[in-house]
């Protein structure tokens, strides 16, 4: 076991340094992947902004040069009427002025701005002046004006008048007005700066460090040895690219694109700086949007999962619920066949027993016939036996009845069950069916030393019924009130019971056990072998007097406790 748990432990510490090494270079794939698109975003936008200021200042440029050419040849009292179409074409221009041969602002507008009748001697735009005039086409000067804080482009165009030079006109641009039209919105304050420094380092726009155009980077703002100061040379040397440095103010590691302006004598480097921590957010919400979705996808599956398995577990309720009902049927069906089985069983053991019940029964009112012919052959004709033929005649009459009766039983029954009993319904009264009934056994029952009686609760009971039919019940149930029974007395009784006659033929015999109450009314049941044997019969007698009697519309049924008596209650 411990040997076990090592591996498994071991297996565990491998997977996990395999999971965060994976983890780790995919963090930095993921970093370098968002650095580097970043990157490129940036420079993407800088450029563009680049690109928008040399449009502009190669647009302005081409119109100062034609309207040097334009203005060539008029007088100076005219230029200012040019100058003022043109500033209204153009809204760039914060000031226009025209520098005669001899150095001296001659014209302009607006007429304060100009400075007109100064003398540029000494001034930024003598520079602009040489410089025009040496190369003979447009010039463009950068530079902060004394006693201002924002830096100024000047565009300057040398015009001629046959082929003299005349002087030089000039355009005023703010930096202002470059900074509103481009670089302003370029990049959010939260999310970082641009600037824009010259060819020699010298800070002609800075969105977040206002305190330092005009100025050099380099010396005023930072040390020559520091990591903004390679920052800046590297910018000078490459023009184009990236990097990084370590603001001292803000303390943050900042990335630094940047890509030159280049249109005529210009030669500006414009840097956008954002802090590194932007980059770090983008990968954040990369790996947040990463996480979300893994997140959401496990939650799909669990869901999914979890429908599924609810599902399965549905259709297997369902099913096993099937099953148990199918299995309930099964069972019961097989109960039935069981039952069926049994019942056919029992049919099969009361064929042979009624077989050799018949045989007996047959044979035995024969066996007697034939003895008691045989006696009465060798009996002489004397009056001494006399008696003893009696006796004789008796014992054939009886035995002929015996058999009369079970070759009528299995005819009734044969005829009950092909529905060819025929009943022959009239108006008739009950008492006169006990009366005849009663009379006919009342002779077997004295000879046995039984009472037997009718007890009628009423002058009448009128019915519609077969007369002798009902007396053939009646005379059956008495038969076997009087065979099963050994003292006591026998009594029939008629009520009316809500308004039906009841007939009820009681005895005070062995009785009959409670289970087999049920089936005494099946043809050939008889209740034991025993009392069939010692009572004799065919076990055909009620079921006959049961299809009777339904076939009257009506109902018979049993009481009966063992030892006590029987009572058998006839409903019409
Ligand atoms: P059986 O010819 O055998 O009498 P039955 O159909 O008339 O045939 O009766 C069926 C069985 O019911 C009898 O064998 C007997 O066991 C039982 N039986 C009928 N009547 C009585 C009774 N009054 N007392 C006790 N048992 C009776």
């Amino acid at each position: 076991m411990p040997y076990k748990r090592n591996i498994i432990l071991v297996a565990a510490a491998l997977l996990i340094i395999v999971v965060a090494c994976l983890g780790y270079i995919t963090n930095k794939e993921v970093n370098d992947l968002v650095r580097d698109q970043f990157n490129k975003q940036q420079q993407l936008l800088i450029r563009q902004c680049a690109a928008g200021i040399e449009g502009f200042f190669d647009e302005k440029t081409f119109l100062i040069w034609k309207l040097g050419i334009d203005v060539s040849d008029k007088p100076t009292e005219d230029m200012p009427k040019h100058f003022i179409d043109f500033s209204r074409q153009l809204e760039c221009f914060s000031c226009m002025g025209f520098i005669n041969s001899s150095g001296i602002i001659a014209t302009g507008h607006p007429y304060s701005q100009a400075g007109v009748g100064t003398n540029i001697s000494g001034t930024d735009l003598s520079r602009l002046f040489d410089c025009a005039k040496e190369k003979g086409n447009v010039y463009i000067i950068t530079y902060l004006p004394k006693g201002r804080d924002d830096i100024r482009s000047t565009i300057g165009m040398p015009i001629y008048s046959n082929n003299t030079f005349k002087g030089v006109i000039f355009a005023n641009i703010e930096m202002t007005t470059i900074s509103e039209w481009f670089l302003d919105d370029v990049v959010s304050k939260e999310d970082g700066y641009v600037y824009v420094i010259s060819e020699s380092g010298q800070c002609l726009y800075d969105e977040a460090h206002k305190e330092m155009i005009g100025k050099k980077y380099i010396g005023n703002f930072c040390d020559n040895n520091s990591s903004f100061a390679y920052m800046i040379n590297e910018q000078i040397e490459k023009k184009d690219g990236s990097c990084y440095y370590f603001d001292e103010y803000t303390k943050e590691q900042q990335i630094v694109v940047y890509t030159p302006v280049e249109c005529r004598n210009i030669d500006w480097i414009i840097g956008l700086s954002v802090p590194e921590e932007k980059i770090e957010k983008l990968v954040y919400s990369v790996y947040e949007k990463q996480i979300l979705f893994i997140v959401v996808v496990i939650l799909g599956i669990i869901i999914g999962c979890g429908i599924i398995v609810s599902m399965f577990s549905k259709w297997n309720k369902e099913l096993e619920m099937e099953v148990k009902i199918k299995t309930v049927d099964l069972r019961r069906s097989n109960i039935e066949l069981e039952t069926a089985n049994t019942k056919l069983k029992q049919l099969d053991r009361l064929k042979s027993e009624f077989i050799s019940m018949v045989s007996h029964e047959l044979r035995t009112p024969l066996t007697s016939i034939k003895l008691s012919l045989d006696v009465l052959k060798i009996l002489p004709g004397s009056k001494k036996d006399e008696s003893t033929r009696d006796e004789m005649l008796q014992i054939i009459d009886r035995n002929i009845d015996r058999q009369n009766r079970l070759i009528g039983d299995l005819l009734d029954i044969s005829r009950l069950e092909t529905g060819n009993l025929k009943l022959n319904c009239k108006a008739i009264d009950l008492l006169d069916v006990i009366e005849e009934s009663v009379d006919s056994m009342k002779k077997a029952a004295e000879e046995k030393g039984i009472r037997i009686y009718a007890d009628m609760q009423g002058d009448s009971f009128p019915v519609k019924a077969d007369y002798d039919r009902l007396v053939q019940v009646l005379v059956n149930l008495i038969n076997n009130a009087l065979k099963f029974t050994r003292e006591g007395e026998i009594s029939i009784q008629a009520q009316m019971m809500n308004g039906h006659p009841q007939i009820t033929v009681s005895d005070t015999g062995i009785g009959i056990p409670h289970d087999e109450l049920d089936h005494i009314f099946d043809k050939f049941y008889q209740v034991d072998m025993g009392s069939r044997r010692e009572f004799g019969g065919s076990g055909l007698g009620l079921a006959v007097c049961k299809g009777i009697i339904e076939q009257h519309g009506g109902s018979i049924r049993v009481e009966s406790e063992v030892g006590k008596g029987s009572k058998f209650i006839i409903l019409l």
